[in-house]
């Protein structure tokens, strides 16, 4: 079983202080530390640790953070033969500001903007042998797109996951399997409130802009299931007594998805395992750090 995402990596740098300074203001922090990032990166390194063969399709800048996330990536066993290092560009990143139990964040693309369809489809040949493509929107959407039209044409199964939230053009969502929005970008995309409309319709909506099937993620109320031709379906979400950090908990769902997916299981039987998944990494802290390996997964069942 194969999986090959396109998408972002991004280094996580991460501020802890007392409190948010004003502006002009200068503090002193408690804590800092820096841990590999990126919805991209963050897939790659769940599918690989739930025993999928990963690549990852992306790029990093020529800096060292950018060798960091080659190296992180390296670790866990995904492929980068076809994760560039742009000359003369940073590496994507994300500073993060804790304070007052909340967290800031400003993202700088960086070398996930210049990601091209050209470098996209350089690489055609590990998305058109992988079972399953797995998409976010971190990088350019006219790259997303290409992956996409790609992986159609071969037959790859094409798994788009909307975040950070954007319109859609029709022509991505017609090369798309399965949309694996959560609840606000379900709204953004089906332009439907939840409040005055149900799930399911929103679901329709997307349905009929062209996607075959749709996965929304709920949070702790688990995941609703809508295909072309089949009927709604609602999984709860499983029953987590200590969360310690939901971060990338979608991310996880996603690559769990798509394992479970590549392995042949059925969608339900798939949302089932990504929802297993997403459980335990919302156990541990970081998102990547925090993925599970396939055995814990399993173990669920025992
Ligand atoms: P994030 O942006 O934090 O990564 P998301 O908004 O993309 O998350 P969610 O819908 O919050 O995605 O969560 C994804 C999946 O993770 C859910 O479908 C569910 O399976 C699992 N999950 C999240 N939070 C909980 C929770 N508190 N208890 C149990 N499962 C959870």
């Amino acid at each position: 079983m194969s999986v090959v995402v396109v998408g972002s990596l991004n280094m996580d740098v991460v501020v802890c202080a007392s409190r948010r300074p004003r502006i002009g203001e200068t503090i002193h922090g408690e804590e800092v530390y820096m841990v590999p990032g990126g919805k991209g990166a963050n897939q790659a390194v769940a599918s690989s640790r739930l025993g999928a063969k990963t690549t990852m399709i992306g790029a990093v800048g020529s800096d060292p953070f950018g060798e960091t996330l080659r190296d992180a990536l390296l670790k866990e066993g995904i492929n980068i033969e076809a994760l560039h290092s742009l000359p003369d560009q940073t590496t994507g990143v994300a500073s993060i500001l804790l304070a007052e139990g909340d967290n800031s964040i400003v993202v700088v693309p960086g070398a996930n903007g210049l990601l091209t369809p050209k470098d996209v489809e350089g690489a055609r040949e590990y998305i058109e042998a992988a079972d399953i493509l797995l998409l976010q929107l971190e990088i350019p959407i006219e790259s997303v797109m290409i992956a996409a039209k790609i992986g159609r044409q071969a037959g790859t199964r094409v798994i788009l996951n909307p975040a950070p939230a954007k319109e859609l053009p029709k022509e991505l969502l017609v090369n798309v399997d399965l949309l694996t929005p959560n609840e606000s970008e379900l709204q953004l995309l089906s332009g439907c409130s939840l409040d005055k409309m149900g799930l399911r319709e929103a679901m329709q909506k997307l349905l009929e802009m062209g996607v075959k099937g749709v996965v929304t993620t709920l949070g702790a109320d688990g995941a609703a299931i809508l295909e072309l031709g089949g009927e709604f379906k609602h999984l709860p979400g499983k029953k987590v007594v200590d969360v310690v950090d939901t971060t990338g908990a979608g991310d996880a769902f996603n690559a769990g998805l798509a394992c479970a997916l590549a392995e042949g299981k059925s969608l339900l039987e798939a949302v089932d395992f990504a929802g297993k998944t997403a459980s335990l990494a919302i156990t541990k802290l970081g998102a990547q750090a925090g993925m599970p390996v396939r055995s814990e997964v399993d173990k669920l069942d025992e």
